[in-house]
C-alpha cells in the first residue's frame, strides 16, 4: 500500500527544547488511515496536523470504542532517532483490538508509516537531555449511529508531541494514595488494553488522591480489595529484602513495556525478580520489618517513577527516606542509557529510524 503524502505548507514554531512539558504541543504532519468492511484498512496518509470531523453520533464518542499506544523517538547525540521497541506496541495494539472489536492493522506497516512520519518530522525530535518525540497511535469507531455494537468504519491515526520530563518534579519520589473504594478494572475486563474507558474509570480516584497532596493512585485488585495491581498509569514494582517483586499479569494489569523491559534487565543481571501477587498487607509488614527497600512505577512517559510514599487508610510508609532508591535509579540510567544510544543494546530494543 503507497502512503500517500501531502505537506503542510504553514509549519509551526517549533518550541524550545528546554521547556517542554508532557502532551500539549503536537508536530506539523500526522497519519490517518481509514477502515471500512468493503476495503479493509485503506487510504494511508500523511498529512497537515488537523482536526477530525465528526458526526454527533460517531459511535466512539458515546460508546468509547477508542484503543491507543504510546511510545517514544529518541535523538542521539549523533542525530539519529531510535525508536524503542515498536514492535511491541504494535503487537499490543492488535491486542487492544481484539478485546474491541476493532479489526486488526497491519503491524509492519503500520510501523513503517510511522518511520515514514518520523523522516518527515525528525527535526522534531527534541535534543535537550531527557527529552523524546512522544508518538500516540489511536484507533477510534467511526459510525454515525447510536446503539450498542461494534462499529463498522474506523480511523487510525499517528500523532506526534515533544515531551521534556513527565512529572514536572522530575526524577524525584512520588507519593501515592492507596485507594479501597474505587478500582481500576477486574479480571475479565479490559484491564490488561489500552482502551479510553480505563483512564476515565481511574480520574475519580485520582482526583481523590490528588485533594489529599498525593500525586497517583495505587490500585488494588477488583475483587478482594488487598492484592497491588499498579500505580497510575503505570506498572508497580517493590524491593524486599533484595528481592524484586512485581504482581503477575492477572489479567486486570496492563503488560507494560517497561515493565518488560526492567524484567528482561533483572534477569539479564542475575537479580532476584518474582512476578506474584503482592498484598497491601505484605507490604505494610515489610515496611514495618524494615525490608521494603524500594518502589518504583514503570512506564513509557516517566520511564522509571520512584515512589517516596504511600498512604493507606491511616497509615503512612515512607520509602527509603523519601528518596530516589538504588533499583530505581540502576533501572531508570540503564533503560534511558539504551534509549539514548549512550549504553549498547543488548536485548535487541532498537530500531533506528532510515528510509
Ligand atoms: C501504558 C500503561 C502502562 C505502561 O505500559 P508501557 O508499555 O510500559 O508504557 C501501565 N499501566 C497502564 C494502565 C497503562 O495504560
Amino acid at each position: 500500500m503507497q502512503i500517500t503524502i501531502t505537506k503542510s505548507d504553514k509549519l509551526k514554531q517549533r518550541p524550545d527544547d528546554s521547556n517542554l512539558g508532557f502532551g500539549s504541543i503536537f508536530t506539523d504532519h500526522m497519519f490517518n488511515m481509514d477502515y471500512n468492511p468493503e476495503e479493509g484498512w485503506h487510504n494511508p496518509r500523511i498529512e497537515p496536523y488537523s482536526n477530525i470531523i465528526m458526526d454527533p453520533a460517531t459511535m466512539v464518542l458515546h460508546y468509547g470504542q477508542s484503543i491507543f499506544e504510546g511510545l517514544k523517538a529518541f535523538k542521539t547525540n549523533s542525530g539519529i532517532i531510535r525508536l524503542f521497541r515498536p514492535t511491541d506496541n504494535f503487537k499490543r495494539l492488535n491486542i487492544s483490538a481484539r478485546a474491541l472489536c476493532i479489526p486488526k492493522v497491519d503491524e509492519d506497516f503500520i510501523c513503517f508509516a510511522l518511520k515514514q512520519l518520523l523522516n518527515i518530522e525528525k527535526d522534531w525530535v527534541p535534543n535537550a537531555k531527557e527529552t523524546s518525540l512522544y508518538i500516540r497511535p489511536t484507533i477510534i469507531a467511526m459510525d454515525p449511529f447510536l446503539g450498542v455494537r461494534a462499529s463498522n468504519t474506523y480511523r487510525l491515526f499517528i500523532i506526534l508531541s515533544p515531551v521534556g520530563a513527565y512529572y514536572k518534579e522530575g526524577f524525584n519520589p512520588i507519593k501515592i494514595w492507596v485507594t479501597k473504594n474505587h478500582v481500576r478494572a477486574v479480571n475479565g475486563g479490559l484491564g490488561n488494553v489500552k482502551t479510553a474507558g480505563n483512564y476515565a474509570a481511574s480520574l475519580y480516584a485520582g482526583e481523590e488522591a490528588r485533594k489529599n497532596g498525593y500525586t497517583q493512585v495505587l490500585w488494588l485488585d477488583g475483587i478482594e480489595h488487598k492484592y497491588v495491581e499498579e500505580v497510575g498509569s503505570m506498572n508497580i514494582f517493590f524491593v524486599i529484602d533484595d528481592e524484586i517483586i512485581t504482581p503477575g499479569l492477572s489479567g486486570s494489569i496492563l503488560p507494560g513495556i517497561t515493565r518488560d523491559s526492567v524484567i528482561s534487565l533483572a534477569k539479564m543481571w542475575d537479580l532476584k525478580i518474582t512476578e506474584r501477587k503482592i498484598g497491601i498487607d505484605e507490604l505494610v509488614d515489610a515496611h514495618e520489618s524494615g525490608k521494603l527497600q524500594d518502589i518504583f512505577g514503570s512506564g513509557t512517559a516517566a520511564v522509571i517513577s520512584p515512589v517516596g510514599e504511600i498512604k493507606y487508610g491511616k497509615k503512612v510508609l515512607t520509602i527509603n527516606n523519601g528518596k530516589v532508591g538504588t533499583m530505581a535509579d540502576k533501572f531508570y540510567k540503564a533503560i534511558t542509557d539504551i534509549q539514548y544510544g549512550r549504553a549498547e543494546d543488548p536485548l535487541g530494543w532498537i530500531e533506528e529510524v532510515i528510509i
